[in-house]
């Protein structure tokens, strides 16, 4: 398989200790499927061995249940020159001095950033307290810190209480903490999810730029699976799904893997514009508005009886330069620079003002 894989995702485990309304992969605290911990050190270790891999995401399920395991596998990943980075809902991050004293641990063994998320679903689990203080302590170590928070047009989240909190505000408007805002999406909660126009309208572009880590990023899965995105739908597109790691290593899995347009034009110009060239040759394919979320089109996308069909029967006029376009992208070298680009872009520093206007739009109007 034609890939230049950057960051490797390991899911560690389906438990947490959150069980949050419409969670992509459903967890809950009575959830026991997870990568036994070895095997995430191998995973680790095989990652390693990839030319082009420079980092190692931690994400569940709540990754922090590992305890002192993921401080291992923090150093594991610092001593094979991958950058690390975690995904928490900051359960644990219950006062500041425990936050930092936990943060202390992971950051001793190199870890390189700090990623939470937070909002009305997250909030009924963990006090939105308790996120401010996991990223004011990663913030305060050197670490950058990233929270998201969830959206959809009748959340009730404290939002500009939340942002205004005398700690967390500063080291925003510093560009130490930054916050991003991203549509939560339908799964099998009970809640039911709208988003307003003008938030639709408001993401639509960033949408057509393609799918940023779809064969940048693999993730692991409780399973065991090697995936080709760590998207939130990746486990309802059996596509994504390379094979299993329990018998072959992850270098054997890529290299046996056949090439893939569909993959390659996802990655390059979206789900969208798929299902748009779709349309064109079957106009009866219904898409239902509302996907505000690009994996949400990626799902319809793959899981339409038609839409997969229609274009293999009759692929686009322009697979052979979307084939060239990404070749030519594999020869450009990734520096630590590129990976982190986003994260500078995210951390420059924004007014609080200006985000609330942002959550804002986000929202009905009263
Ligand atoms: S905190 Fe994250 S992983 Fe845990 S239930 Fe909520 S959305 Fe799912
Ligand atoms: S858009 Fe598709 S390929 Fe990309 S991350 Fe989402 S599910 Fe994965």
């Amino acid at each position: 398989m034609l890939i230049q894989p950057q960051i490797l995702s390991l899911i560690t485990t389906h438990r947490c200790t959150a069980a949050c309304d419409h969670c992509c992969f459903t967890c809950h605290p009575g959830r026991e499927e997870a990568v036994p911990v070895p095997n995430l050190h191998n995973y680790i270790e095989q990652a390693a061995e990839i030319a082009s891999m420079k980092a190692v995401v931690f994400t569940g399920g709540e990754c922090f249940l590992l305890g002192k395991h993921l401080d291992e596998l923090v150093l594991t990943a610092t001593r094979n020159k991958l950058r690390t980075r975690f995904v928490s809902n900051g359960y644990w991050a219950s006062t500041p001095r425990v936050a930092a004293a936990r943060l202390r641990r992971m950051a001793d063994n190199g870890l390189g950033e700090a990623n939470f998320s937070t909002g009305d679903m997250h909030a009924k689990y963990v006090k939105p307290a308790f996120v401010i203080n996991g990223a004011v302590a990663a913030a305060e170590m050197g670490l950058p810190a990233l929270i998201m928070v969830e959206t959809f047009s009748t959340s009730q989240f404290s939002f500009d209480e939340f942002i205004g909190d005398s700690r967390l505000k500063p080291l925003v408007e510093a560009g130490k903490i930054a916050i991003k805002m991203s549509p939560w999406m339908q799964f099998q909660g009970k809640t039911s999810l709208v988003y307003t126009p003008a938030y639709l309208k408001e993401i639509d572009p960033q949408r057509s730029t393609g799918c940023g880590t779809l064969m940048n990023v693999l993730a692991v899965n409780p399973s065991e699976d090697l995936i080709a995105c760590c998207g939130l739908t990746l486990e309802e597109i059996e596509e994504l799904h390379l094979g299993s790691l329990k018998t072959r290593t992850i270098k054997q899995i890529l290299r046996e893997t056949p090439d893939d347009f569909i993959k390659i034009w996802i990655h390059l110009v979206g789900p969208d514009s798929v299902i748009a060239y779709a349309l064109s040759l079957d106009p009866t394919i219904e898409v239902p508005p509302n996907l505000a979320h690009i994996c949400a089109s990626c799902r319809f996308m793959y899981n339409h009886p038609r839409i997969v069909e229609v274009i293999s029967a009759t692929p686009p006029p322009f697979k052979d330069d979307l084939v060239r376009q990404y070749a030519m992208s594999l020869f450009r070298p990734v520096s630590e620079d590129d990976l982190r680009a986003g994260v500078k872009m995210a951390m420059r520093g924004c007014n609080v003002d200006d985000i609330k206007t942002m959550r804002k739009m986000t929202l009905e109007p009263a």
